[in-house]
């Protein structure tokens, strides 16, 4: 792998001093050698990229994901939360290892093209029959070239044990115990360079046991893996919990050893102050998804008051059938515009938004000592984005054009120090191939209901 520099642009460091200034970022290998300020240090070797008016950031972490769901896009665009799964449901049962092939080789190129190197995804439907979807996304990250941490999601509550989804879509515990755990001893590779990391992820609570729930916990912390599952998304979930459980959702994880800086929750939007404070002191992270919040109308995450009292907050795009665009860096305005418009003018800055992207997203995955920074011994992954354009050019702090403006250019995206996008191009598939072959199996999975 080449070295490569980059000079003259604004660097963002996301370092331990939040330093920026004009200067380098040098990719050598997959690991950085050199950030600082003025020009890189002189290579007989090199590619050099001509940074000026650029803005250098990590390469954004991906924190909440259905990849499978770029093939059942745009339905149910009116519905609540209950509404749009139980439409969905059905048609989710019919996914096989080439649609979520297709689904997700779309799903991560549209994430690399908006700046993300770091994906986690979890996959939670497994049709009787469907083949091994798993590997089917892990082969589509591994052709983009992203950093990937698939969580093998899981629901063994059908309609029949009271649960939400119909009986079709559900596994049998035992069956997705063992599967789950063959999965992480298959992929499942922990060494600082990773660019593949399991985790365990049951569904949510309205379609998951409790006994999977605490035994999936147990699963996860034999072999040092991540949990993650949907947890506080709408208020019809509290009620659910109420009337199920008789307490909230988050009482619910706590008694199943679901908190802990091991654990995250999709969503996380209806915690109390008490459970904020909780989640804090255990640094238990929430995947902050503001568009499909929005989208669904299940209300906005408490983003400041949760990072406020220690709770890692990363960003997640969450799957495409509840969020159209699938662009994460819409999530980062998304996240700070709502903020505001939930709690006044300084309930998030915009270098919180780009610390949730990068930072944060990277201490939830486990993977701070890594990534979500430029330092030198840290991976290459970097995102280079063009604001030398119209609507950007001009705009004197180039984080808030980032944030604030609209989605600028990549003028390069490097994943694990190898180039992935380049002039807002995706290096690694063509996408008007991928854009077909997706219509085609949308066209197909949804034919009877459109
Ligand atoms: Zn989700």
């Amino acid at each position: 792998m080449a070295r490569i520099v980059i000079e003259g642009a604004h660097v963002a460091t996301l370092d331990p001093a939040r330093r920026e200034f004009v200067g380098h970022v040098v990719a050598d290998g997959n690991r950085l050698v050199a950030v600082g300020p003025g020009p890189a240090p002189a290579y007989d070797d090199a590619r050099v990229l001509d940074g000026r008016g650029c803005l250098v950031t990590p390469g954004f972490v991906n924190t909440h994901h259905h990849l499978y769901q770029w093939v059942t896009r745009g339905l149910a665009v009116d519905s609540t939360l209950f509404g749009w799964l139980t439409t969905l449901y059905p048609v989710w049962a019919r996914i096989t290892e080439e649609s979520v092939y297709v689904a997700a080789q779309a799903s991560l190129a549209q994430l690399a093209l908006t700046g993300c190197t770091t994906a986690a995804d979890h996959h939670y439907v497994f049709p009787r029959g469907g083949g091994d979807l798993l590997a089917a996304e892990i082969t589509a990250a591994q052709e983009i070239g992203l950093r990937f941490h698939p969580a093998r999601g899981s629901m063994d509550r059908g309609q029949k044990d009271g649960g939400l989804p119909p009986d079709s879509v559900v596994e049998d515990r035992d069956e997705i115990l063992a599967a789950t755990e063959a999965a992480i001893e298959r992929w499942h590779d922990p060494s600082p360079d990773s660019m593949l990391q399991l985790v365990v992820a049951p569904c949510s609570p309205f379609s998951v046991s409790g006994e999977l729930m605490r035994e999936s916990a147990e699963l996860a912390r034999r072999h040092g893996v991540h949990l993650h599952t949907h947890l506080a998304e709408t208020t019809d979930e509290t009620e659910w919990c109420r009337a199920t459980y008789g307490c909230t959702p988050l009482e619910y994880a706590d008694q199943l050893g679901w908190t802990g800086p091991d654990v995250w929750f999709a969503h996380g939007i209806h915690f109390d102050d008490a459970e904020i404070k909780h989640l804090g002191s255990t640094r238990t992270g929430v995947a902050h998804c503001p568009s499909s919040n929005a989208r669904l109308g299940a209300g906005i995450a408490r983003t400041a008051d949760l990072r406020a009292a220690g709770a890692p907050v990363g960003l997640g795009v969450d799957g495409t059938a509840s969020n159209e665009s699938g662009s994460l860096i819409e999530e980062l305005r998304h996240a700070l515009l709502f903020a505001r418009a939930r709690g006044g003018p300084q309930a998030l800055t915009v270098r919180a938004a780009l610390e949730m992207a990068t930072l944060d997203g990277a201490r939830i995955l486990g993977r701070a000592n890594d990534l979500g920074s430029l330092e030198p011994g840290k991976l290459a992954d970097v995102a280079v984005w063009n604001l030398n354009t119209l609507p950007h050019a001009g705009l004197p702090d180039p984080v808030a054009a980032l944030v604030l403006g609209s989605p600028p250019p990549l003028a390069l995206l490097l994943a694990n120090g190898r180039p992935v996008v380049e002039h807002d191009v995706l290096l690694t598939a063509d996408e008007a191939t991928l854009a077909s072959a997706a219509a085609r199996t949308q066209a197909l999975l949804t034919a009877d209901i459109r």
